[in-house]
């Protein structure tokens, strides 16, 4: 299958009060065309500052990417110029948010808003562009859309604002739609819905979809592939079958292996998932990561050499990426790629 998007040792630094906090620190992966990648991790592993990279939103100061590339069609996105960015955010690249109320203006009315994106993007009169907008909403599952495009965001409900942005995510007929903790924020029916829809939607269009969360289950039946981050770095990718049947890395291991507390809800009471996975110990401080693997604090499989040297990560079996000394002795080779 052909590349979409390939992301080669990329990282982002932010500074602050005199540290540099490394919250992507030499990233590789690849998202294939029509494909869902999924990437878990939890809060702070640098999963959102990586797709922050790519659309090159994040903020400089205090952040900077320092190395890398970002391969989109061959083409490396870290040297365009800002204007020939803004074409690939609105044409080629769309991205949606957990919270959709920041990304929504809430002084224009939704079909404004939509209508915007397909008259700038795909050359649409207002009339046309106002018909489309209707016609996104009714495909996102929008009942009355062509009174709900006179209504402005507060008058929605988070999981409609929710599939407003996501109609407008499609109005641009992105190849890639990255969609960060999309359904977090809202209770567990109206998730379903937003992932079956999105489901749908792939399918449909053939959009590739990078999909960052924090919960595995959520993508289990989503995504093609799987990619795992801890502390800036990927530790393991592969199919979405071998993470749930044969994972490697031992920190995927204890996310999955975890399971809530007999007699504890899956659910906070306002609706909400818990997180399933309670590894002891937190992540390491991002000022200062440790020379060896960043795991090894945690890790219950930890030998000495994992205090020294830091693993690379490197392809095993169908495939199958993964960064740790239990599969051999490769070490991380500083400054450059590690494939
Ligand atoms: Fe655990 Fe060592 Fe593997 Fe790191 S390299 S995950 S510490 S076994
Ligand atoms: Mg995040």
């Amino acid at each position: 299958s052909e590349k979409l998007l390939e992301v080669q040792n990329l990282k982002t630094y932010f500074t602050m009060h005199g540290y540099t906090v490394r919250a992507v620190d030499g990233v590789d992966f690849h998202v294939n065309r029509g494909e869902t990648l999924g990437i878990v991790g939890e809060s702070g592993c640098g999963k959102s500052q990586t797709s922050m990279s790519i659309m090159r939103l994040v903020p400089d100061p205090p952040g900077k990417i320092v190395d890398g590339k970002v391969l989109f069609r061959g083409q490396n996105l870290l040297q365009l110029r800002e204007q020939e960015m803004r074409q690939i955010r609105g044409n080629d690249i769309s991205m949606i948010f957990q919270e959709p109320m920041t990304s929504l203006n809430p002084v224009y009315t939704i079909g404004y808003q939509i209508s915007e994106v397909l008259m700038l993007h795909r050359d649409m009169g207002k009339k046309e562009a106002l018909a489309e907008s209707a016609r996104l909403l009714a495909e996102v599952g929008i009942s009355d859309p062509a009174a709900r495009v006179h209504e402005y965001p507060f008058q929605l409900s988070g999981g409609l604002r929710q599939r407003v942005m996501i109609a407008m995510a499609m109005a641009c007929e992105p190849a890639l739609m990255i969609a960060d903790e999309p359904t977090t924020a809202l209770d567990v029916t109206i998730q379903a819905q937003i992932l079956r829809l999105m489901r749908r939607l792939k399918h449909e269009r053939d959009t590739a979809i990078m999909f960052i969360t924090h919960d595995l289950a959520v993508i289990a039946n989503f995504s093609e592939r799987v990619m795992v981050m801890y502390a800036g770095v990927v530790v393991e990718t592969t199919t979405v079958q071998n993470i749930f049947k044969r994972a490697m890395h031992p920190y995927t291991q204890g996310l999955l292996g975890s399971v809530p507390v007999l007699g504890e809800s899956k659910f906070h009471a306002d609706g909400t998932r818990r997180l399933l996975q309670t590894i002891p110990g937190t992540l390491p401080d991002p000022k200062r990561p440790p020379s060896g693997c960043r795991f090894a604090d945690r890790c219950p499989r930890a030998m000495p050499k994992c205090f020294q040297n830091e693993p690379a990560l490197m392809y095993r079996e169908n495939g199958h990426q993964v960064r740790c000394f239990l599969y051999g002795d490769e070490i991380r080779s500083t400054g450059e790629s590690d494939e």
